[in-house]
């Protein structure tokens, strides 16, 4: 199989053109927005396009789009008008950017556990570290595939929002319903290397019209527009996204699910090539549930592959291939904003208000996400992946790993 594949043959790369589709209705509408001479988001007619038709594309009451996944994670806690000290459990396989507007909003990130294979929080994980301070989880359907939210909705019961972060998940679903509209709250980003994008971005979804509301006031530095009696009544940030961000989502929009179809065609094709190399475990999931694939994540089984990862990702690197060892190299909570309470001055606030326990970041209370960290390889993938590319990943990995 190795000498059917043309040793010049690069992946696409989402981080330029090989790995994105930007095509002639992006220039349109960008010349639309232009010729308009409004850019701000505020008066522009665009981003309120882009927005209804995000939330239909969905299936659900409101979208409010803005600067970024942070931004976006930042406007759903904010939104729900916590006290300062309160929980949010979350998870340690993250972006930082879902966690530090935790501690923006005085708010204390307790870490769940995740499934070793998936990666994601589950009921009995959240369970594990509820305390009677936690107010809300953010479930993070890991590279796009679907976390149990109706199990961690059940498990948590009323008093706690369910807000997702669904930056990596993109018409995923679970139970034919789509990801982002499963909990309370959901959250996407658009940063250059998700399923769409506007170089940065950022969109949430509700069906709530209280926090739909709140979530907007907040992005918009809590300027009630269109109000008789405007007022900033309280804290708020200029989150804001532009016309030309929109225009550039707006014109992406209507092609998403051929992208994610497009994806997940060819993901399951490798997994399918993948099934009988021992020691593998391809990306499965839950029974009614459909992977986004913002990325291929392969776990290895240590005892089966000793040193797979690391032996795999040097020669898929050997060959052009991008593979990330671990996704992120170590648990968030063993970064210096939690480990050494680096946040406001000297203050550790909010951190310093934190219960002992919430606090309490040892190896041994985290065995999921350690043994999740330690047997996962990154591929990268995007909609510009064709059968080639799958014959080439199957092509380097049968060769390392067959070989053991
Ligand atoms: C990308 C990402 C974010 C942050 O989004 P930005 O647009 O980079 O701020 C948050 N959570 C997850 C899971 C992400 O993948």
């Amino acid at each position: 199989m190795t000498d059917t594949v043309s040793p010049d043959l690069v992946l696409p790369d989402d981080q330029g053109a090989g790995g994105r589709s930007f095509d002639a209705r992006v220039m349109e509408l960008l010349a639309e927005v232009i010729a308009s001479g409004t850019l701000t988001a505020t008066k522009g007619a665009v981003t309120p396009r882009f927005e209804r038709q995000f939330a239909d594309l969905l299936g659900v009451r409101h979208a409010i789009a803005c600067a970024s996944g942070s931004a976006a994670v930042h406007a759903a806690v904010a939104a729900l008008e916590l006290e300062p000290g309160d929980e949010v459990i979350t998870t340690a396989v993250t972006d930082m950017g879902a966690l530090t507007p935790l501690l923006y909003q005085g708010l204390i990130p307790v870490f769940a556990d995740v499934d070793r294979t998936t990666g994601n929080v589950t009921p009995e994980t959240v369970s594990a570290v509820r305390s009677d301070r936690t107010r809300a989880v953010i479930v993070t359907h890991l590279f796009g595939n679907p976390a149990d939210v109706g199990g961690i909705r059940s498990a948590m019961g009323e008093g706690v929002t369910v807000i997702e972060d669904a930056a990596q998940a993109f018409l995923a679903s679970r139970g034919g319903q789509r990801v982002g509209t499963l909990g309370d709250v959901g959250c996407f980003s658009f940063q250059q290397g998700k399923h769409i994008t506007a170089g940065e971005g950022g969109i949430v979804v509700t069906d709530d019209d209280g926090l739909a509301h709140e979530i907007r006031l907040f992005v918009n530095k809590s300027w009630p527009y269109g109000e008789s009696q405007p007022d900033h009544r309280k804290l708020g940030l200029n989150y804001r996204t532009t016309e030309l961000h929109s225009a550039v989502l707006l014109a992406q929009l209507p092609r998403l699910p051929e992208f994610v179809a497009h994806r997940r065609r060819l993901a399951e094709q490798l997994s399918a090539g993948l099934a009988s190399v021992p020691g593998l475990v391809t990306p499965a999931p839950a029974p009614g549930a459909e992977h986004a694939y913002w990325r291929y994540p392969l776990v290895m089984d240590q005892a089966v592959v000793p040193d797979g990862v690391t032996r795999l990702a040097r020669r898929l690197r050997s060959r052009g291939i991008p593979a990330a060892p671990r996704y992120i190299g170590k648990p968030a909570f063993r970064c210096g904003i939690f480990v050494d309470a680096r946040t406001l001055g000297s203050s550790s606030w909010p951190l310093s208000l934190a219960r002992p326990e919430a606090r309490d970041y040892d190896a041994a209370r985290f065995p999921g996400t350690f043994a999740f960290l330690e047997s996962v390889l990154v591929l990268p993938w995007n909609e510009k992946f064709e059968e080639v590319h799958v014959e080439l990943l199957l092509a380097t990995i049968g060769e390392e790993v067959g070989r053991t």
